[in-house]
């Protein structure tokens, strides 16, 4: 099987953006697990489907085709044949996304499609339980973490490029609740892998943490 390089922790730790240059400098493929949970979560809103229904947002996830395209604005994201990529990165889309990634079959339901990400030569695979539950026979895993303020700080600075009005302080206060939903939810709580490389990226520079994640495969 196609090696996969697993990089899980929580949201804002500098995952996605590490994952994704992590897959070209290997020229490997790259999995955005988060992205699939937010297109079910978009996908239930445009249903209007209730957040509180767990059979019909598991029919939903489904009945949802996600597909990845690499256009000349990067990666796009296309639910049900929609450009959503912008609608995902939404602070509401990612509070969903989190919601209906506590439901069991949801995450049932999505494994195989995750799996189906590794190919020749090789996967960098981006989430929450990459290295615990979806590639556990993973040959290179890594869990990136940062302090929860400077967590807000990044997202803040990402938002504010996009022209997104937040406060920081409002920020830091959803991280936190999503941290602890995520950690205590029964089904795949966020916790490194035994056999990840543990990063705190709080204080590091991108280039520096793609370094050291790098450092990792090749050895
Ligand atoms: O990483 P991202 O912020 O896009 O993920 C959105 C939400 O999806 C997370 O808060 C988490 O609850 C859920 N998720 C998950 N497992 C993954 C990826 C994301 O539970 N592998």
């Amino acid at each position: 099987a196609a090696p996969v390089l697993t990089i899980d922790g929580p949201s804002g730790a500098g995952k996605g953006t590490v994952s994704r240059l992590a897959a070209e400098r290997l020229g490997w493929h790259y999995l955005d697990s988060g992205a699939l949970y937010r297109a079910v979560g978009v996908a239930a809103s445009w249903a209007d489907l209730d957040v509180s229904d767990p059979a019909a947002l598991v029919r939903c996830t489904f009945d949802t085709s996600v597909r990845f395209e690499e256009g000349a604005q990067g990666l796009r994201v296309i639910v049900d044949d929609v450009d959503a990529t912008d609608e995902l990165r939404l602070e509401t889309t990612g509070a969903l996304a989190s919601a209906i990634a506590a439901i069991p079959e949801v995450r049932a339901a999505l494994k195989e499609r995750q799996r189906a990400f590794r190919r020749a030569p090789g996967l960098v695979a981006d989430g929450r339980d990459m290295g615990t539950v979806i590639f556990p026979d993973a040959a290179y895993k890594v869990f990136l973490t940062a302090s929860a303020g400077e967590r807000a700080e990044r997202r803040y600075k990402q938002l504010k490029e996009k022209g997104v009005s937040v406060t920081l302080d409002g920020l830091l206060r959803e991280i936190l609740a999503r941290d602890a939903r995520d950690a205590q939810r029964t089904v795949a709580p966020l916790r490194p892998a035994d056999d990840a490389v543990l990063i705190d990226t709080t204080g590091l520079g991108i280039e520096d943490v793609v370094t050291r994640v790098l450092a990792i495969v090749t050895g």
